[in-house]
């Protein structure tokens, strides 16, 4: 996280301006070389299906590119060359299988261009159920100081402490509020993740009586887990988009952990059995748990006709 802080810090508005997403680039392999280095270390022979791949860094003309990774490698203590770069990033080549860790590097890129909220990701699968979480993120808490990081294992709740200070740990719990008109929605920043237009009929059907707070990446499946928002939905805005295991174990764990209900917008639970996507659910439903049932209720009555669909036919 603290690579990801620096690179996030050294993007400059021109860069912004011209949608250069090299820094994004340089995050997102920085981050996943320093994941699967310590997933090497640690559980060598377990496989990492993670978002990026070093193929393109592997080429003599991004030499240069791939020095700036290793430039942010060693400014958090990680000296290593090129090819070892290269191959711990592609230590996050595996396909899914009974056992496995999946891994993105920078969650919510858009937010992290913008300067916003983003997470790095990452969860243990085993036989399809997520095992055991870790989600930081960067921009909640007080990102001065590094963020906060939250885990969570199957059936023994989710903590989160501020980066870099395990011992500062607390429980984590979902809110107990049942009061529809005093629960807080959260949503994605980019309407293309998630559609707006829907979000707002539903709020008004609830009854909701606050604007939706709208934050990129799965801090926000964080955010429903801490208590400080009741709902997040993640509304389809076609029917052909499959979410990414990667965009969801990590958060649908420390969610649930939290004693929090997570589904897709049919009710399903979401199903880490089927390869690197979601591809038997479609869109996602957090609540704290008390609210869930009459969220769905207002979700399913706001479907599109196009997205009645079973959701295996793909
Ligand atoms: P968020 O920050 O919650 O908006 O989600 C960011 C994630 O959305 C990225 O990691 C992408 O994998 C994912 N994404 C990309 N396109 C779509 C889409 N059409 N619908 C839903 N999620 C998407
Ligand atoms: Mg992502």
């Amino acid at each position: 996280m603290a690579l990801c802080r620096s690179v996030q810090g050294s993007i400059d508005d021109a860069v912004l301006e011209k949608d250069d997403r090299s820094p994004v680039t340089v995050a997102d392999y920085g981050s996943q070389a320093l994941v699967c280095r310590s997933l090497a270390a640690s559980r060598p022979s377990d496989p990492v299906v993670a978002e990026e791949e070093a193929g393109a860094l592997r080429r003599p003309e991004q030499s240069t590119f791939l020095a700036r990774v290793g430039r942010e490698l060693a400014s958090v203590g990680v000296e290593a060359e090129g090819k070892t770069i290269c191959d711990w990033i592609d230590r996050g080549s595996s396909q899914p299988c009974q056992r496995f860790w999946t891994l993105d590097p920078i969650d919510g890129t858009k937010g992290f261009l913008r300067k916003g909220h983003y997470a790095v990701a990452l969860a243990l699968i085993i036989d399809g159920r997520v095992e055991v979480a870790a989600l930081g993120c960067p921009q909640l808490g007080d990102p001065a100081a590094g963020g906060l990081v939250y885990w969570a294992v199957k059936d023994q709740g989710a903590r989160v402490a501020p980066v870099g200070n395990p011992n500062d740990s607390r429980p984590v719990q979902v809110s107990d509020c049942q009061d529809m008109r005093l629960a807080r929605l959260c949503e994605s920043v980019e309407s293309a993740h998630s559609a707006h237009d829907r979000s707002a009929r539903i709020a008004e059907d609830l009854g909701l009586g606050g604007q939706p707070v709208r934050l990129d990446s799965q801090a926000k499946y964080a955010t429903v887990a801490d208590g400080a928002a009741e709902i997040y939905l993640r509304l389809p805005v076609n029917d052909t988009y499959r979410e990414k295991i990667w965009d969801h174990a990590a958060g649908a764990l420390v969610v649930s952990e939290a004693g929090g209900q997570v589904s897709d917008t049919h009710g399903r639970p979401l199903d880490f059995s089927l390869g690197r996507t979601l591809s038997a659910n479609r869109g996602v439903v957090v609540t704290n748990g008390p609210l869930h049932e009459r969220v769905l209720d207002a979700v399913l009555a706001s479907t599109p006709s196009d997205q009645h669909g079973d959701g295996n036919h793909d």
